[in-house]
Order: structure tokens, then C-alpha cells, then sequence
């Protein structure tokens, strides 16, 4: 029998081979963005009592409503914008789950994707899963600056939709409003959809604001937003999310979700939308990874390791390229087995395998960790 792969460069994404990796080299594992601390004890609390009160059947196909009443507030008060908990917001099994509906929903074979590289790795082959074409824009190490007239050169007829991602994962980059409103005026007069992933909304440093996409509503009428409970409660194997669109790209969007995970996880919404009446946890996060950023940033001061700017996310840049000519994955693999701490090389958010010699670090993880790996690091 012959099998036909709709994925033939794909192997296993590159947080399983690392986190593997690191697993069985018993390695310090910064590779894989994810916390290595618990949920507040209150809301796993909440979780169990939904499960004891009957909250274990399948939850309404767009989420239970009482959850997106308390997204819709947020947005209000984070945003100051108005959206609909019945018609725009639909919750999710995670954000790769929402990224994968939003373009499954609207990108037809032939349809081309503009992709920001380096960017998450789900986002191409999601394109190419459903017969679209991705078109990239390429940044570059150390700073990674967007040229917007580059990205409005590559629009064309065949363009249907445009990925950005702020704060950005792996650079650690983030949007400003000035860029959002270029990205408005780029699109202006086209059907070109935005896919606007912003599941680290609340990891943004030095007093910054993150730019939504919500908050310019000519751009809010292309765009589809996508958010992580994971990363803001520290849960991301809960696997919930959710998506903000306007109606009528909301409802597409659903004909597909619908027929994806059909719907989110039911006691975790449940628990969720009781959690979300007080802000302070989510208020709390930008001063709560800032300073991570700081001690992780302390700590790598001992290592010849060279870090780049991260204005937001939990990942950490660093450049090793004067301490070495192998490839970022051999180098990483080297980590793993010589030193005993696991990274993600920059190169696979690229699809050409672009090798800047730069490292992804996670630092969400408790301080005696983020130590513990920057002494191993000092050694190389
Ligand atoms: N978003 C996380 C990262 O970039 C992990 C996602 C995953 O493992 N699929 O590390």
C-alpha cells in the first residue's frame, strides 16, 4: 500500500525530540516552553469540584457560556473593547488547536499563508495539511524587525490570510501599536485574514502594553485572535484556549471546530470561569516573568552564552556562535549530553533551517532550576 503524506518534510516537532532528549540524558529541561510549577491550589480545587458536582459530559460546542461571559469581561477591561461572548468567542482545546481551526476554516488548496519566521512550528504545517501555500518573510537575528513593506510585497490575489504572533515565540519580539496599525493599512481593501496569536498577551516586560489586535477595529474586522489558558494559569496541559472573532468568521470558524475536538474540556472551563472573576492572577504576570527574566538573565551573566532582547514570552534568546561552528541542533544536542541541560535550536522555527547559532532558553521555572542550569551552561 502506498501512502500518500500530506507532510513529507515533517518528522516529530522538535519540543517532543527535546524534551525526549532531555528525558533520557536526565537533563535540566528548558527546551519545551512549559512552567515547572502547579496551578494555584484554588483552581485545581475548582477542577475537582466540578468533576464531584457532574461537570464530566461533553460542554457546549463553543464553550460553556458562563466561561466566555468572563472572557468578554477581560477583554472589556484589558482592551476596552466590547465583543460577544455568544457570537465571537469560541473556547478551545489549546491555542495549536485554535491556530489549526482558524486555518482549516479559511485557507482553500493553492491559498497563500504569510508566515513571520522564525514562528511556532505548527503554524506551516497546518497550512499544508489543508492544501495551502505558505510565503515567507524571514527575520533575522539579533532583532528580528518586521519590514512591513517587505510582507506587503509578498500580497497577492492568492493571499488569504497573514500570522503574526505577539508577544512572539521563539524571538521573544513583541508588536507595538504603530505596527498593528501598519498591518491595518497594508490590509486595507484586500480579503486578506489576520491570524493574530496571543497566547502570551500577559508575558510583557518593562512596562510595555500589548498590542492587540482587538483594540483597531478595522484590523479586529479581518482577524482571528487566539489566547492560552495554559500560559496564563500555568496549565498547558489542560489544553485549553480560546479564539476572538467577529461573527461571521466566528461562525466559519466553528463549522470546523466543531467537527475537530467538537468541544473544550468540561470541568477545566468550568473551573476556569470561576477563577477568571478576580484578575489579580493574570494582573500579576508581567511583574511575575519579568522578574524570572531578570534572575535567568543574572544567573547566564556567569556563561559566555550571549542573550538577546526579550521584551516578552517566557523564552529567553541567547547566541553561541563565537564559542562554536557546530549547527544549533547538534549544539543543542551536545547541551543535552555534555551538560546536562536541554534548549531548542532557532532553526527549526524556520522552514529553510536558517542557522543564526542562537538558542531558545524556557525560564519558567522556579529559581533553584534557572541556577541549577546556568552553572551547568557556565562550563561550556
Ligand atoms: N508553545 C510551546 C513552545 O514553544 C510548546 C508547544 C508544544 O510543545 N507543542 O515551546
Amino acid at each position: 500500500m502506498r501512502i500518500e503524506s500530506k507532510l513529507p518534510n515533517i518528522g516529530t516537532n522538535i519540543f517532543s525530540v527535546m524534551t525526549g532528549l532531555a528525558n533520557q540524558f536526565g537533563a535540566i529541561n528548558l527546551s519545551q516552553g512549559f512552567p515547572n510549577y502547579n496551578p494555584s491550589d484554588r483552581l485545581q480545587r475548582l477542577v475537582t469540584d466540578h468533576m464531584a458536582m457532574g461537570d464530566n459530559q461533553y460542554a457546549p460546542m463553543p464553550g460553556l457560556i458562563g466561561l466566555r461571559e468572563k472572557i468578554a469581561a477581560k477583554i472589556a477591561n484589558l482592551y476596552g473593547v466590547d465583543v460577544d461572548p455568544d457570537t465571537e468567542i469560541t473556547v478551545t482545546a489549546g491555542g495549536t488547536q485554535a491556530i489549526f481551526c482558524t486555518i482549516a476554516a479559511f485557507v482553500h488548496p493553492g491559498d497563500e499563508v504569510i508566515l513571520l519566521e522564525p514562528c511556532y512550528d505548527s503554524y506551516r504545517p497546518s497550512v499544508e495539511t489543508v492544501g495551502g501555500i505558505p510565503v515567507v518573510h524571514a527575520l533575522s537575528a539579533p532583532d528580528y524587525q518586521v519590514d512591513w513593506d517587505a510582507v506587503s510585497r509578498l500580497i497577492g490575489p492568492k493571499t488569504r490570510m497573514i500570522c503574526i504572533n505577539t508577544p512572539q515565540n521563539p524571538t521573544g519580539t513583541i508588536l507595538r501599536a504603530a505596527d498593528m496599525k501598519k498591518i491595518e493599512s497594508m490590509l486595507r481593501g484586500t480579503d486578506v485574514l489576520l491570524m493574530s496569536d496571543e497566547v502570551y498577551e500577559h508575558l510583557i516586560y518593562d512596562g510595555a502594553a500589548h498590542a492587540s489586535a482587538l483594540c483597531f477595529p478595522e484590523l479586529y474586522a479581518r482577524t482571528l485572535a487566539i489566547y492560552s489558558f495554559g500560559k496564563t494559569y500555568h496549565n498547558t496541559g489542560w489544553k485549553t484556549g480560546y479564539c476572538v472573532a467577529p461573527p461571521a468568521l466566528t461562525r466559519e470558524f466553528r463549522k470546523v471546530h466543531q467537527f475537530n475536538v467538537f468541544s473544550a474540556n468540561h470541568p477545566m472551563q468550568a473551573a476556569f470561569a470561576d477563577f477568571m472573576a478576580e484578575p489579580a492572577e493574570y494582573l500579576g504576570l508581567p511583574d511575575f516573568y519579568q522578574q524570572k527574566r531578570d534572575f535567568f538573565l543574572d544567573a547566564m551573566a556567569n556563561t559566555r552564552f550571549k542573550p538577546l532582547h526579550c521584551a516578552g514570552t517566557y523564552f529567553q534568546l541567547f547566541e553561541y556562535g563565537h564559542l562554536s561552528d557546530e549547527s544549533d541542533l547538534d549544539f543543542c544536542t551536545r547541551l543535552v549530553t555534555d551538560f546536562g541541560v536541554a534548549a531548542i535550536p532557532v532553526s527549526s522555527f524556520f522552514s529553510n533551517r536558517k542557522d543564526e547559532k542562537v538558542i531558545r532558553l524556557c525560564f519558567a521555572k522556579t529559581e533553584d532550576v534557572l541556577e541549577q542550569a546556568a552553572k551547568a551552561l557556565s562550563k561550556v
